[in-house]
């Protein structure tokens, strides 16, 4: 259902993805590991549209890289960029519901969707009308990946979604991917790391970035 197709990306001169060819099918959970600048996050931002590019990318059907980047997400795509991104003055609930806004859904589609954002991650409701400039960096985390579920019906990226969090919140946040997964089993997930311990117990298959290059890891990681 994510097709690349000899996709390149040139940043300040340097080729970070080199003829990348890829496919990741639907409903699964797929790990990108790499090294520190290895590329993982370039390929979730040309995913998105947020980098020049050559080669093609299809999601769903469509060409995504005809789709402007402003209307990725109203396609089903969710990504919480890793440094987070939040609005420091508004309130988590509306950083949480703004994407969701953007691509025009009823005020009753996104209290449907709040709901079951807060069943997920309870943490959220309980800090919902603090300003996000307000929320340690670790909650922030918790905020965008709320912010990812809001519009990512289909396809979620998460971007280093462990780096810097506490171990509770790292136990938190590891039990909110598996609700979601549990509850939601058509969803594609694509998960950056640079430690693959961490995704042991949710990818279905590991990708290594290096090099510019993209391949199967070799060592198989299976759900925990
Ligand atoms: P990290 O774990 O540090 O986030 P990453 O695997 O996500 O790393 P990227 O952020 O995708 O890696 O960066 C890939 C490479 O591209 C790095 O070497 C980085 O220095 C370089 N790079 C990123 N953005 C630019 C830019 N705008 N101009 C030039 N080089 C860039």
């Amino acid at each position: 259902m994510l097709t690349l197709k000899d996709v390149t990306v040139r940043l300040g001169g340097v080729r970070v993805l080199r003829n990348v060819d890829l496919k990741i099918e639907k409903s699964s959970t797929v790990a990108l590991i790499g090294a520190n600048g290895a590329g993982k996050t370039t390929t979730l931002r040309t995913i998105m549209g947020l980098t020049e590019m050559t080669g093609q990318i299809e999601f769903d059907g469509a060409v995504l890289s005809k789709v402007a980047p402003s209307r990725r997400p109203g396609l089903g795509i969710g990504y919480a960029a890793e440094d987070r991104r939040l609005f420091s003055g508004f309130t988590v609930e509306e950083n949480i519901k703004m994407p969701g806004q953007v691509a025009g859904y009823s005020d009753a589609d996104l209290a449907t969707k709040m709901e079951r954002i807060y069943e997920i991650l309870p943490e959220l409701k309980e800090m919902a009308k603090r300003p996000a400039g307000a929320v340690s960096g670790g909650q922030g985390k918790m905020v965008a990946l709320g912010r990812a579920l809001v519009i990512g019906s289909k396809l979620i990226m998460l971007d280093e979604p462990f780096q810097g969090l506490a171990p509770a919140l790292a136990h938190k946040y590891a039990d909110a991917l598996r609700k979601l997964r549990n509850s939601d089993r058509e969803v594609t997930l694509i998960i950056t790391e640079s430690n693959p311990d961490l995704l042991r117990k949710f990818a279905e298959r590991t990708l290594v970035i290096e090099r510019g290059e993209i391949r199967e890891a070799r060592s198989h990681i299976t759900i925990g």
